[in-house]
């Protein structure tokens, strides 16, 4: 990386080529609205208030930051700390930006929060504001979803939102976003559209990165107090990419510290079920914003997949494409099958059944880990738990005879 670098979005909300915003012009205004609004509150000592005191009461923050002892020692390489966002309400880093989210929207006096989901946890999380907050609360979530997370479908219904169920297309993340802008682009007047990663028009990459940013930099100062000194590595699995950028951004400048995202490989990276966007994508448009893209030769998104339903979105937050040209952090990726090896070993190693999405991660430090000095430390981001997850392996476990 070249010195003088920064990562703060243009005015216009570029990170260098990518994000900016590709939108009808209905709802220009609306994305200035909430753009103004953010940065308002953001310099207002109230609400940043009122957002710690959620932050450190209702979601449990700061989250630990634990050092994975034995399965450092059974690595034989470096120290593994994991950053435990798995400990937080609703079991994930979701909550994080949502409670933000729904703050903004509770200044700017929307009544009616709508969102898209995948795994069901961002559906779970904003479900959750909106009980919280008194609003009311639909929820989009692909049908091959709902059948992958039933559980989550019940938990968002017990917390009193509705959840749509979307048949369209591949009936995945991607097609639950279609079908939630078009709500947004006729209900705006009341409705605000809590998006679920650091992805979509500006102003919402930067909003979702402010909101996650305490992961990374609750991380610097828990390293800092255990170790003396900073991480040579961070890594995180990568979806839209926002538990990574909230872990990755506070360390922009502190160019020690190298950043690697994992992203889903599925059945391999030589097969077309993957969903690894930033290691095989190209530059296009989607959801109102430019990103590296899975797509046809028309720019059309090709479908992708993933075990993990979080994981499975064709496009990635502007903010990892720029990261990732600039050469500030590298992306690599781990299949379907290294993550449920992570998602094994963790549970049996530390005693922390992970999520499936964030095994990803884990799978990435199993393999750096051991090509590493012992003096070296890795965080990793434990982005969420694994409960949601385990009927799923075990399905997938007892279809390859595994018990
Ligand atoms: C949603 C989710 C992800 C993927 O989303 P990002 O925006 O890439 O962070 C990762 N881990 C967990 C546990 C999730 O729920």
């Amino acid at each position: 990386m070249m010195t003088g670098m920064t990562n703060n979005p243009s005015a216009t909300g570029f990170f260098g080529d990518f994000g900016g915003r590709f939108i009808p012009p209905e709802l220009e205004a609306i994305m200035e609205e909430i753009k103004t609004e953010f940065h308002r509150e953001i310099k207002d000592p109230e609400f940043l208030k009122e957002l710690e005191f959620y932050q450190k009461n209702y979601i449990g923050r700061p989250s630990e930051f634990y050092c994975a002892k034995k399965l450092s020692e059974q690595l034989g390489g470096a120290k593994i700390y994991l950053k435990r966002e798995d400990m937080n309400h609703t079991g994930s880093h979701k909550l994080n930006n949502v409670l933000g989210q729904a703050l903004l929207a509770k200044r700017l006096g929307k009544k009616r929060i709508i969102a898209e989901t995948g795994a069901g946890q961002h559906g779970v999380a904003t479900a959750t504001a909106c009980a919280l907050f008194d609003m009311e609360c639909v929820v989009y979530m692909g049908e091959e979803d709902t059948r992958r997370q039933a559980l989550n479908v019940f938990r968002m219904k017990l917390l009193g939102a509705k959840v749509v169920a979307v048949t369209s297309g591949t009936r995945t993340l991607k097609d639950a976003v279609d079908v939630a802008l078009a709500d947004l682009i006729a209900n705006y007047k009341d409705t605000y559209y809590m998006l679920g990663s650091a992805v979509g028009p500006d102003p919402y990459p930067e909003m979702v990165r402010y909101f996650q940013s305490c992961i990374g930099k609750e991380t610097k100062q828990q390293c800092l107090e255990a170790e003396g000194r900073l991480p040579d590595y961070v890594m995180a699995c990568v979806g839209g990419g926002s538990n990574a950028i909230g872990m990755f951004a506070p360390f922009f400048y502190d160019e020690s510290v190298k950043m690697i995202g994992i992203e889903p490989a599925g059945r391999g990276l030589d097969t077309q079920d993957h969903a690894a966007t930033l290691t095989l994508g190209t530059p296009g448009i989607l959801h109102g914003f430019k990103c590296k893209v899975i797509q046809d030769e028309n720019g059309e998104p090709l479908p992708v997949y993933s075990v993990s339903a979080g994981l499975d979105y064709p496009g990635v937050g502007p903010e990892h494409c720029y990261y990732q040209a600039i050469g500030r952090a590298e992306y690599d990726s781990a299949t379907d099958d290294e993550a449920i090896n992570a998602f094994l070993t963790l549970s049996r190693v530390e005693g922390i059944i992970p999520a499936i999405e964030s095994s990803h991660a884990v799978a990435g430090a199993l393999k750096l880990a051991p090509t590493l000095d012992k003096d070296k430390i890795i965080v990793v981001c434990l982005s969420g738990r694994g409960d949601k997850d385990v009927a799923e392996i075990a399905d997938i476990l007892s279809r390859k005879g595994i018990e």
